[in-house]
């Protein structure tokens, strides 16, 4: 009988890299879909990022993702960039193509553009996003490439609402307006789908919430939460309680690593099962 005792790697550049979970997320698909494969995680630091990559294109990995403080960092090293990732100027997954490129994508976004659509299909739907930074950036260019017809940025810095928004109108078919957020802010009533991107409400600081006015939400509108831990936050129980449908950030982490996945490997992995390895992770 002949033995195969060389295992497609695939891994994480990120520093810190302690607490993050994606290792036990993707290596619960590889067990369950039967696949021998590996992610390893490791904790680079920038002066070593490019050695990283050189080390994973020497070692053959069949791709990495790459998070804090990388994802901009490690596009120089890589020889193209996905529609998107060119778009939102970061990537946090990088898949090795058949002739041994690597080619930088963006799944922050798509991972949470697959979870919503579930829910609701953002094509020709009104948009309220909060935050400006790098999730919400991710997001807005995949809801604006998945057809939203209009997304309000609202957000608490003028200067990253106004860059947001001008990206968005000048890079994508959508059109895109900033609102200012300097008091509690009031929903339009026109609003299909409303997408909590600010890091408000994240672990230790579970309390924290937006200023958003909870009587302006209505039962027809969906909102969504990027925050995974904890995944059930005050705005998502408010949202709730308004009879809104509603999206968590564990269900947009579960979608990015299904897309990698489908990336690395071609298959269609199971988002259950890596949904429940974060939750039996305490998530
Ligand atoms: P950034 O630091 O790039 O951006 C933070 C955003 O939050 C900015 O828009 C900032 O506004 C806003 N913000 C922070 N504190 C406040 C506050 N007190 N009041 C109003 N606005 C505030 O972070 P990221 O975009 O990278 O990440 C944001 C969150 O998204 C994180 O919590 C992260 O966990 C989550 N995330 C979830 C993912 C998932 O898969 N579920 C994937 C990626 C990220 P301002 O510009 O005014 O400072």
């Amino acid at each position: 009988m002949t033995h195969n005792f060389l295992l497609p790697l695939t891994g994480s550049f990120a520093q810190p890299a302690a607490e993050n979970p994606t290792v036990a997320m993707i290596e619960a698909a590889f067990a369950h879909h039967g696949l021998d494969w590996r992610y390893i995680n490791t904790e680079v630091s920038p002066d070593n990022l490019a050695a990283a990559v050189q080390g994973a294109r020497a070692m053959g990995w069949r791709g990495f993702n790459c998070s804090i403080p990388h994802k901009v960092a490690v596009i120089e090293h890589l020889d193209g960039l996905g529609e998107s990732a060119q778009i939102i100027g970061a990537v946090n997954t990088i898949v090795r193509q058949q002739d041994g490129s690597l080619i930088g994508e963006n799944t922050d976004g798509k991972g949470f553009v697959q979870a919503l659509s579930k829910v609701v299909d953002p094509s020709g739907k009104q948009v309220v996003l909060f935050g400006a930074g790098g999730a919400a950036r991710a997001v807005a260019v995949e809801m604006a490439l998945a057809g939203a017809k209009h997304i309000i940025v609202v957000n608490r810095n003028p200067d990253r609402g106004h860059h947001l928004t001008a990206l968005l109108n000048e890079k994508t078919p959508t059109h895109a307006q900033y609102h200012a957020w300097d008091t509690t802010y009031q929903i339009p009533a026109d609003t299909d789908i409303v997408i909590q991107a600010t890091s408000i409400g994240l672990f230790p600081n579970i309390d924290d919430t937006p200023d958003i006015d909870h009587q302006t939400l209505l039962p027809n509108m969906v909102v969504a939460d990027g925050i995974h831990n904890p995944p059930q936050t005050k705005l998502l129980q408010a949202a709730q309680a308004r009879g809104c449908q509603t999206v968590d950030g564990l269900q947009m982490l579960v979608g990015q690593g299904v897309i990698g996945l489908k990336y690395w490997t071609g298959i269609d992995a199971d988002p259950e099962v890596m949904r429940q390895a974060l939750l039996d992770l305490g998530l």
